[in-house]
């Protein structure tokens, strides 16, 4: 190959903007994970760039294919599609990690022969040890160095012996690593104050910051955007791309979610899982409005369309404080979404919970009816029973406002019923000049009788709904 192809190949990869999202599948994805995939979905839909998905299954996890599943799942109906990764495929697969180990060993082999990486004999006990009594001398608690020159033969006979070992990056002594991440500002570390550090368990797995970095080097990742836990490990991934000649990719680290106690987010703390948000029908643009708010700000306080959240996502907008879940905010968001979703979609949302309600021909009337009212399924079930069917449970506030208005104005109304019929506009203006009552005198208790509550729907759209004959045995008092 001509050199002068193999260099614009190479500058096209430096180039291309790639982000990613690299999940470890041990459970179900709740809000603070999703966010971390929308953000960096978002980022790359910006840049039209590649949005890459890894699953980090590395260790003996149990139920990992369940939940990788799982979380493909979420992630389509968020509309978080992946351009590289699990079921699309791409040129730098297989996109688990259990797959890679083969890629890993590689990476292993390179670094020992350099001298890069040497095993440790070191029990934990020994090293629990070497950690306290460093702590308890004002040391930070690396590692001391005991196997960092063990002789040729020394290694030979204890793995003769089959001694179990480590592997240990060498860190170079006395310097200083420096990067500037995106949210986080400008890093700096002393080497000394990390040491040298296990890559590869005895066990011969390897360790998760290695695999991690290693994979977003070759899979050509050019920004890493993830909770702010990870920080810590960056400096050793940036140690070992350096030493294995592999592209650093930039790095943004993005405060965690935090619940109302300012704990990171837990069941406890009312964090639902992606899945139970969509049972109980949440809306997807819901959740990525919210979402894309958390932690980064807009300038637009609007609903967003998903091309405009991502056209106008900035990294440089992402917040270093903790953000705060705020579950007012996402049932906002969620009456905003509904607010915009065009009504076939409407009808698919509510349909499991009303279709065996709701009459074909009166479909449409109904959502229009009952769009600005509702912001679950469950609600569109509670206005189609009262619409549809004749049982209507009354409550407190609505029983006093029948009675202050008393029998002879509900016979009246119900002339007017048989005059108009369902307009009710004229049936309210006949009310009114017949009896002299207006505004909420008035209203109310048309509204108590017809509904059975004091709130909801605009009558106008409902009285056609529940029709002449309901209408007529309510007014009955
Ligand atoms: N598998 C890691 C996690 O889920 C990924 C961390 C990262 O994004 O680098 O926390």
């Amino acid at each position: 190959m001509p050199v002068s192809f193999t260099m614009a190949s190479f500058k096209m990869a430096a180039l291309a903007f790639k982000t990613r999202f690299a999940p470890s599948p041990t459970g179900l994805l709740h809000l603070g994970n999703i966010r971390t995939a929308l953000f960096n979905f978002l980022l790359a839909q910006r840049e039209h760039g590649t949005f890459l998905l890894r699953l980090e299954d590395t260790d003996a996890m149990r139920g990992h294919e369940k939940y990788a599943q799982a979380l493909e799942e979420d992630m389509h109906w968020l509309g978080l599609h992946w351009n590289e990764g699990p079921q699309v495929g791409g040129q730098h697969g297989p996109y688990a990690q259990s797959e890679r180990d083969h890629i890993y060993k590689e990476y292993f082999t390179m670094l020992e022969a350099q001298g890069l990486a040497y095993p440790c004999f070191c029990s934990e006990h020994e090293l629990a040890i070497s950690r306290k009594t460093a702590l308890a001398a004002g040391r930070p608690p690396r590692y001391a160095g005991k196997c960092r020159a063990l002789a040729r033969a020394e290694v030979a006979a204890k793995f003769a012996k089959a001694e179990p070992a480590t592997l240990r990056f060498r860190v170079e002594e006395g310097k200083t690593l420096e990067f500037a991440d995106k949210v986080r500002g400008p890093q700096k570390f002393n080497t000394d104050d990390i040491g040298d550090f296990i890559i590869r368990r005895s066990d011969g797995t390897p360790a998760f910051f290695f695999c991690n970095a290693i994979d977003d080097a070759v899979m050509g990742v050019s920004l890493v955007v993830r909770g702010e836990d990870h920080l810590t490990n960056t400096p050793r991934q940036i140690m070992l791309l350096q030493a294995l000649k592999l592209p650093v990719p930039d790095y943004a680290h993005i405060a965690l979610v935090v619940g109302a106690d300012g704990a990171p987010l837990s069941k406890r703390t009312g964090s639902k899982s992606v899945q139970e948000l969509r049972e109980s029908g949440y809306l997807p643009a819901a959740i990525n409005n919210y979402l894309a708010r958390l932690g980064h700000t807009y300038e637009s306080n609007a609903f967003l369309d998903a091309k405009t959240l991502a056209a106008t996502f900035d990294v440089y907008h992402l917040h270093r404080a903790p953000a705060r879940y705020d579950e007012a905010q996402l049932m906002h968001w969620q009456r905003e979404a509904l607010l915009h979703l065009p009504m076939e979609e409407i009808w698919k949302w509510m349909a499991a919970k009303v279709e065996t309600m709701v009459p074909s021909e009166q479909r449409e009337a109904f959502i229009h009816a009952v769009r600005g009212n509702i912001s679950f399924p469950a609600d569109a079930l509670h206005w189609a029973q009262i619409v549809f069917t004749d049982s209507l449970p009354i409550n407190h506030a609505a029983t006093a406002a029948i009675t202050a208005a008393g029998k002879n104005f509900f016979d009246t109304a119900g002339q007017a019923l048989e005059k108009h019929g369902t307009d009710f506009k004229a049936l309210s203006e006949t009310l009114k000049r017949t009896l002299s009552v207006s505004g909420k005198s008035l209203f109310q208790p048309l509204r108590a009788a017809l509904t059975g509550e004091l709130d909801g729907p605009e009558m106008v759209r409902l009285l056609p709904l529940i029709g002449v004959e309901r209408a007529r045995k309510r007014f009955v008092r």
